[in-house]
């Protein structure tokens, strides 16, 4: 990562400019290429404290790349990501991440309260042992997501919405103050959706800094108060309000969305 983008990471003495350092994610000139062509190209993306802001764009945007990017999970070409004014690799802990449900494969034998207990790893380590403290936090974060009774159960046999919430309760085990979710509702039932949306308000609350990728476009003003438009490139960030528009909807979308949609969708915003 040598080329990563050094205007960024702090010289000595070097100021680094206030909307980054006050942002609890800042991601700077990020480019990612799996091939020929780059999955995301010099984007630029500021984070707002104790907001919640909706990732959008078509798929194969590369909405995933960039959360994988701002974590360090895949190796951009160029760009960083700044968390709380510092480099990522010093600010993991601050960090919790939800990655989309399909690119996990949950055949191996795990129960419920074990993958909570992964959001605790940092703290326990690896050979440490797992004490009753440990698992009562464990437990209350399940229980934050109305899965305290499934405890031990094996996940590969809960519904995908129930998985999902143990996915959140590992997330909230970590005790983070940025959480990065990816889709975070894709394919839950009514009920999980609810119990995810309450969740997320109460992180807000407790001024908690969500970013998630989002696919569901007549629930963005719903949800979130800010949004970041993507198609490879940034298109728009901002509040909802002046970011969600139909122009912007158009560029990121194109002809995937009919002009009547986009009315209702913009009709529909905060
Ligand atoms: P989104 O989350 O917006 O749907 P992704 O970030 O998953 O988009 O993907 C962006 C583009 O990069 C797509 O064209 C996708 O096929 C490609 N891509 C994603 N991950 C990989 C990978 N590991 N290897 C090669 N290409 C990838
Ligand atoms: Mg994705």
């Amino acid at each position: 990562m040598k080329d990563a983008m050094p205007e960024l990471v702090a010289e000595a003495g070097q100021q680094i400019p206030d909307a980054v350092s006050h942002s609890p994610l800042a991601i700077r000139g990020m480019t990612v290429s799996y091939g020929e062509e780059p999955a995301i190209f010099s984007i630029d993306l500021t984070a707002e404290p104790g907001a919640m802001t909706a990732i959008i764009g078509p798929n194969g945007a590369g909405k995933s790349t960039l959360l994988k990017a701002a974590l360090g999970i895949v190796r951009p070409l160029s760009g960083a990501a700044m968390v709380f004014g510092k480099p990522l690799s010093k600010q993991r802990a601050h960090i919790a991440y939800m990655p989309q449900r399909a690119s996990v494969d949950w055949d191996f034998p795990t129960t419920v309260i074990d993958v909570a207990l992964m959001g605790l790893s940092r703290e326990l380590g690896l050979l440490r042992p797992v004490r009753a403290r440990h698992k009562a936090r464990a437990l209350a974060c399940l229980d934050r997501v109305g899965m305290a009774e499934f405890a031990d159960r094996q996940i590969g046999q809960l519904s995908g919405g129930q998985q999902q919430r143990v996915f959140l309760a590992r997330a909230l085990a970590q005790d983070a103050e940025l959480y990065l979710l990816d889709e975070p509702f894709a394919g839950v039932d009514a009920a999980t959706e609810r119990a995810i949306i309450d969740v997320l308000k109460q992180l807000r609350a407790e001024g908690k800094t969500v970013v998630a990728v989002h696919h569901d476009l007549s629930t963005v003003s719903e949800y979130f108060e800010n949004v970041f438009l993507i198609n490879r490139r940034r298109i728009a960030e901002g509040p909802v309000g002046t970011a969600f528009t139909a122009e912007n909807l158009q560029e990121a979308y194109g002809g995937r969305l009919a002009a009547g949609q986009i009315e209702q969708l913009v009709l529909g915003r905060a």
